[in-house]
């Protein structure tokens, strides 16, 4: 099993051992409630890294909606296993009190892309998913962190972040993991009903096929989909639709 630390200190001790030994540090950063997609970033630090750390936190800053925080799926036994096979050697762990030991009084905040897409419809979301990678990549201290490209907005606005405070870690966005149907693998997922589940694969369908962008919308919103929004920009088309009470998103190059 690999070792679970829950503090920032035993961390940096530990990272302390592996710096001197010159050993090259690999961080994949998760909410927990793993499956394959975060089983691929995990791999693919194991890959090219000497050392892998994975963070477990449900970071409560960036749920805009109560509920989603408390319903939010919590399996540590099951990530543990995933993460032994997956070849993670240390596990960050840390209370909402080791992250936050003075609230929410300093926030990293981005104020273009950051309020367009899921910004428009989640507010504050991504200053609290920004604030919590800064404090998550200062304290790994890694020289390589993992993001799935699933998230692809959160990417550009990481790797924007990283470039703006001259962060030293590199940034690295990893392929989409689908189910066999084309469907994004998401944490999320559970929670669909058989018949939202077997609805769910048409989104990728039709963000691939459609014409553009407001062709889309129309063959989603026919089928049941409630659209929050699709977007072509420079070389991605990008969507958000719930289905039921879940929020699915994902993204195609085009
Ligand atoms: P989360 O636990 O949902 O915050 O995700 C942790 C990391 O896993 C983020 O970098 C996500 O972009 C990435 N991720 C989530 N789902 C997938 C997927 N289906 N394929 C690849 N990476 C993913």
């Amino acid at each position: 099993m690999p070792k679970i630390v829950h503090t920032v200190m035993e961390w940096r001790a530990l990272r302390s051992t592996h710096q001197a030994a010159g050993r090259i540090i690999g961080f994949v950063p998760t909410m927990g409630a793993l499956h394959r997609g975060h089983a691929s970033l995990i791999q693919a630090a194991r890959q090219e890294c000497d050392v892998v750390l994975a963070s477990v936190f449900v970071n409560p800053t960036q749920f805009d909606e109560a509920t989603d925080f408390d319903t939010y799926p919590r399996t540590l036994e099951a990530d543990l296993a995933l993460m032994e096979k997956a070849g993670v050697d240390t596990v960050f762990a840390p209370s909402v009190g080791e992250m936050y030991p003075n609230g929410r009084h300093y926030t990293v905040e981005e104020d273009t892309l950051s309020r367009e897409l899921c910004g428009a419809h989640r507010p504050g979301h991504f200053t609290g998913v920004l604030t919590v990678v800064m404090k998550l990549l200062q304290i790994a201290g890694a020289d390589r962190a993992y993001f799935g490209e699933k998230d692809w907005q959160q990417l550009q606005l990481i790797r924007g972040m990283a470039e703006a405070f001259f962060l030293e870690t590199e940034i690295v966005g990893w392929p989409t993991v689908r189910e066999a149907d084309g469907l994004a693998l998401s944490s999320r997922n559970v929670r669909l009903t058989p018949d939202e589940r077997t609805l769910a694969p048409r989104f990728h369908a039709i963000l691939q096929s459609a014409p553009d962008a407001t062709t889309a919308t129309e063959q989603l919103t026919t089928l049941g989909f409630r659209v929050d929004y699709v977007e072509d920009r420079p070389g991605r088309r990008l969507g958000a639709v719930r289905l039921g009470s879940t929020r699915l998103i994902d993204n195609v190059a085009r």
